[in-house]
């Protein structure tokens, strides 16, 4: 939990605010840009300004929320507040997070990582809430803002998204009560499922078979990678191997799964998996990433020849069975 203090004293800084910037971090998921928008929504409904900023391309299967349009990658300009949403540092936010531009401004951190690093000068930051998007649901609350539709499906978005549909350990009664009180405001998880989890690419569904087909279990830990041509031999946009990782770990031999994509440029996007008896999360942040005990990740450089021996060092080195 946060200290309730910071809540309220992030509500009075963006009550102060007439412009405000909100970012989301790169390698986007419907957390992050749910709260986004969630938080953009309510501030134009007190009048505010709102520069929508994320150093990335956005996910089309998130382009049902109101206001996707409006995100872009943009840099710190004239706005009174920036406010970083679900990314744990500041380098998870590209070119949208610069000091040398945004100056003495107020920067406002709203996150859920437990690898976090509290960079902004307002930090409001819960390593036990399931999804950032439950933290701006407290946020617009004390903004005495009601939930307009918009608000509700955004958020809604990000808590379904980060709990996989309310399936996660962080899944409290909150998380729950949040979800009623949002469908009550007009959200539909049926609406969600659909446009983020059945709408697959046929290019994705047969980058999971080659996932599944060349994946490899080594005592309680199964894996999979494609290298960049080999994605490329099954067209689409590189889009949609997200959920690899989580169909690798319904095997039951396994405790822990990881996925490895080659990118363009050769370098390596990492995801990792476990059940509640594993915790990925230190081993992410030894490869110079982060991410939750259950839910992490990494950008790996060059070689992808050697990239699975590297992760599966690093998870022998810092995994507690
Ligand atoms: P995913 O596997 O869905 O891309 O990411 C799972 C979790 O790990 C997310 O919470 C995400 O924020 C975190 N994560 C993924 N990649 C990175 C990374 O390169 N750096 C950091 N710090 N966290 C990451
Ligand atoms: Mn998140």
């Amino acid at each position: 939990m946060f200290d309730p203090q910071v809540l309220q004293v992030v509500a009075a800084a963006l009550k102060d605010a007439r412009v405000i910037f909100i970012a989301a971090h790169i390698q986007p998921d419907g957390d992050c840009v749910g709260s986004q928008l969630a938080l953009g929504h309510a501030l134009r409904a007190l009048g505010k300004e709102v520069a929508l900023a994320l150093d990335d391309k956005l996910p089309d299967n998130l382009n049902f929320l109101n206001g996707f349009r409006e995100i872009k990658p943009r840099e710190p300009q004239a706005e009174d507040l920036f406010v970083y949403v679900d990314g744990s540092d500041t380098g998870r936010y590209g070119k949208a997070f610069n000091r040398a531009r945004s100056g003495a401004r107020p920067v406002i951190l709203i996150d859920h990582h437990i690898t976090n690093e509290p960079f902004g000068d307002l930090n409001l930051v819960d390593p036990d809430a399931a999804s950032t998007a439950e933290i701006i649901f407290q946020v617009i609350r004390a903004l005495d803002v009601p939930f307009s539709p918009d608000m509700a499906q955004a958020l809604l978005t990000g808590i379904v998204t980060d709990t996989m549909g309310f399936r996660t350990t962080p899944t409290t009664p909150e998380t729950l009560e949040q979800g009623a009180e949002l469908v009550r405001a007009g959200a539909s998880i049926p609406e969600i499922i659909d446009r983020v989890y059945n709408r697959r690419s046929y290019a994705a569904l047969r980058v999971l078979g080659y996932a599944i087909e060349h994946s490899q279990l080594q005592a309680n830990v199964i894996w999979s990678a494609i290298d960049y041509k080999t994605l490329q031999t099954f067209g689409g946009n590189g889009n949609g191997t997200g959920g690899i990782v989580t169909q690798l770990l319904t095997v039951a031999e396994a405790d822990i799964s990881f996925f490895l994509a080659e990118k363009a440029d050769g370098k390596i996007d990492l995801s990792l998996r476990s059940r509640v008896n594993a915790d990925v999360s230190n081993a992410a942040r030894r490869l110079g990433g982060g991410g939750h005990k259950q839910a992490a990740g990494a950008t790996l450089p060059p070689p992808f020849e050697t990239a699975a021996q590297r992760v599966l060092t690093a998870l022998q080195q810092e995994t507690k069975p």
